[in-house]
């Protein structure tokens, strides 16, 4: 059996760069806590736990006084930002420069609104990235996950439309050409700003690609990784023979045999350490 890891799978740039502060951090045995679930990944979490990280809820964050607290690739709302000045709190801020700006940008849009417009997010309400782009805008953006949810909308007004960094371009191309054909029956604007994540983007296709050349696909992150789910439904789009799995211990042997070709794969949250564990263990299968 042929077992090949892919190498285009695993951290973007702005996770990897979280986890090395963490790391740098906690190389010093210093105390870092970190607000919110550093990565959607568990197995990388309990790595990070291990090495002394402190994960904590916004509840838990407000109660904290002089001490260092990490911000994940996700970003955060500005009351964040304050609540960390008032308790004294040392911020190691590890937004990613793409969330970055996109909050800059989702800030700069509100503010320019004028009567009955509206700002327009496309993403999970509940996702970390969307808390911290509504926080730009007083929590009076209106948050879609899809477009049964335009109907909670009235069109009375021009639009500015953003994406979760982590949608899928294809979907966030629909629900705009939704909200654009309900606009012009008003005579109103619609500005859409492409906000998906070049990283992400670019993976589909490469990831497609991989999964139709190996025969068996397991495709491996944390089942809460939206990211995670785009990517997974990608690869079983092209080939059935793909499994999801969160850990190790979820492969079964039965799924191979030995003339199969078989691919490791992942979602940016999924650490490459992992992918390789998963590799080892299909190659201890031999089935006939
Ligand atoms: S997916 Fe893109 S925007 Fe999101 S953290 Fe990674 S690099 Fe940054």
């Amino acid at each position: 059996m042929e077992v090949i890891v892919d190498k285009n799978s695993g951290f973007c740039f702005g996770v990897a760069n979280a986890i090395n502060k963490a790391e740098e951090i906690l190389s010093k045995k210093e105390k870092l806590y970190c607000l919110g679930q550093m990565v959607h990944n568990d197995e990388e979490i309990s790595r990070l736990e291990n090495l002394g990280l402190i994960t904590i809820t916004n509840e838990e964050f407000k109660q904290l006084h002089n001490c260092k607290v990490l911000l994940r690739a996700h970003g955060e709302p500005p009351e964040t930002y304050l609540i960390a000045k008032e308790n004294n709190i040392e911020l190691i801020d590890s937004t990613c420069p793409i969330v970055r700006n996109l909050q800059k940008k989702v800030k700069k849009s509100f503010s320019g609104l004028e009567d009955n417009d509206k700002l327009v997010i496309y993403g999970k309400a509940e996702h970390p990235e969307i808390i911290s782009l509504a926080g730009q805008c007083n929590n009076e953006a209106i948050v879609v996950k899809d477009e049964k949810d335009l109907d909670k909308l009235n069109f009375d007004g021009s639009i500015k439309l953003f994406s979760q960094t982590t949608n899928n371009p294809e979907n966030y191309n629909k629900i705009s050409k939704e909200i654009q054909k309900r606009l012009l029956n008003k005579n109103n604007d619609l500005d859409i700003t492409n906000s998906i994540c070049r990283d992400v983007a670019s993976r589909e296709g490469i990831l497609s690609d991989f999964a139709k050349e190996n025969d068996i696909v397991i495709f491996t992150s944390g089942k809460n990784s939206s990211n995670g789910k785009m990517l997974y439904n990608q690869c079983i789009k092209v080939n059935p023979n793909t499994y999801f799995i969160s850990s190790v211990q979820e492969l079964k042997s039965d799924w191979f045999s030995k003339s199969d070709k078989v691919g490791v794969c992942g979602s940016t949250s999924t650490p490459a350490w992992l992918m390789e564990e998963v590799a080892t263990k299909i190659k201890t299968f031999n089935n006939g």
